[in-house]
């Protein structure tokens, strides 16, 4: 069976790092012997907006939904069309009309990274943040009143659904239950926010009981973001609503170093539509054209891809590359960011080299 890839490397470095992304696909596909057809398209991007007024084509999802997932580069060229039309106009189109209700970012100190942290290791750092991608804090619900006086009051809501929250919490356990630590947290502040946040926690508890060998501990985002620094250590898979998920998926790829080697994938766990990976880093304008992007966020993006595919060796090859080339340490092959002189090119063909066996 071939799995059908949607190609889209969008603006900036995302079209100098996306031929890394699939040389490392390409060859962890041809020693795996999987079958894989790949699609090329031009939109979601600012180039196409300068050409078409909108940054999607109207029939944009008739021709994705049948794509057994999306490989994107980034989004945005802030210099011709504003970020929120850049954004709104393609990702967060994606992430909606395709139910892509999990963000998941993988936060592991790689071999040859400096983290910020003072004396962390490789081993030190290596957890999940799950975030709820489609509801929560992030609604449209609310308004204003008296605007302009002073009397004026803004009220914006959170939505919180049974539905939308307990399948955030299985994926989430169901993760945690695949790993060797099988250990869930999860990131409220139910101390503050007395409505919403304490029912989260009921549906931690009630989620849990078909979990019984799945360790779970609760913390207040507050703290819980200073132990993100203090002690990375403790984490493994960390669950939480989209606003502070979207907080947490910051701050832990930054704990790991630099932002040029941190992967996503928005997932549609249920697969009646494609899931979309990519890297988390942005198109980057102030080092676009110069080929020294560091391509193993769009790389590792390629691993996870692999895995939701069904083919969690061939992802686990993919990472096991850029580990070891990272660990070797050929300043002439690694990206400025992470200690080198090389080139995205040069970078990008050492792995798929390793990966090639
Ligand atoms: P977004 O638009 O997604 O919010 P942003 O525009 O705030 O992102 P990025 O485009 O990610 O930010 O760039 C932030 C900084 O990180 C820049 O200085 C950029 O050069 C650097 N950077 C981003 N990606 C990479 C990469 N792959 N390799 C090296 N440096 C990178
Ligand atoms: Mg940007």
């Amino acid at each position: 069976m071939s799995h059908r890839i949607a190609v889209i490397p969008g603006d900036g470095i995302g079209k100098e790092v996306m031929p890394e992304g699939l040389r490392a696909l390409e060859a962890a596909a041809k020693r795996f012997g999987i079958d894989l057809s790949l699609e090329h398209f031009d939109f979601a991007s600012c180039d196409y907006y300068a050409e078409h007024g909108q940054m999607l084509p109207d029939d944009w999802f008739e021709q994705l939904k049948g794509a057994d997932a999306i490989f994107y580069g980034a989004v945005g060229w802030p210099e011709t069309v504003p970020d929120h039309i850049s954004l709104w106009g393609s990702l967060l189109q994606f992430r909606r009309r395709f139910d892509q209700y999990v963000n998941l970012r993988p936060c592991k100190l790689l071999p040859g990274v400096k983290s910020p942290l003072a004396d962390r290791k490789p081993g030190d750092i290596d957890f999940y943040v799950v975030r709820e991608n489609t509801e929560g804090e992030y609604s449209s619900v609310g308004g204003k009143m008296f605007e302009g006086t002073d009397r004026e009051v803004v009220i914006q809501e959170t939505v919180m659904t049974r539905t939308g929250v307990d399948r955030v919490l299985k994926y989430a356990y169901e993760l945690a239950q695949s790993r060797p630590r099988k250990k869930l947290t999860s990131a409220t502040k139910s101390n503050g926010i007395a409505i919403t946040m304490p029912w989260w926690d009921e549906r931690v508890k009630a989620m849990g009981v078909h979990y019984p060998e799945v360790s779970v501990d609760q913390f207040h985002i507050d703290i819980l973001t200073a132990n993100f620094v203090m002690h990375p250590d403790w984490f493994d898979v960390v669950v939480a609503s989209n606003l502070f998920g979207d907080i947490l998926s910051d701050l832990g790829p930054a704990c790991t170093g630099t932002i040029g080697v941190a992967p996503s994938a928005n997932i549609n766990p249920d697969g009646h539509f494609p899931s979309l990976f990519e890297p988390v880093h942005g198109s980057a304008p102030d080092i676009a054209g110069k080929g020294i992007a560091n391509p193993i966020g769009q790389v590792w993006s390629a691993a996870m891809m692999l895995e939701h595919l069904g083919h969690p060796k061939a992802g686990q090859a993919i990472v096991d590359a850029f580990e070891a080339v990272l660990a070797e340490g050929d300043k002439a092959v690694l990206t400025p960011d992470v200690g080198g002189h090389g080139t995205t090119e040069a970078l990008g063909r050492a792995i798929a080299e390793r990966i090639a066996g």
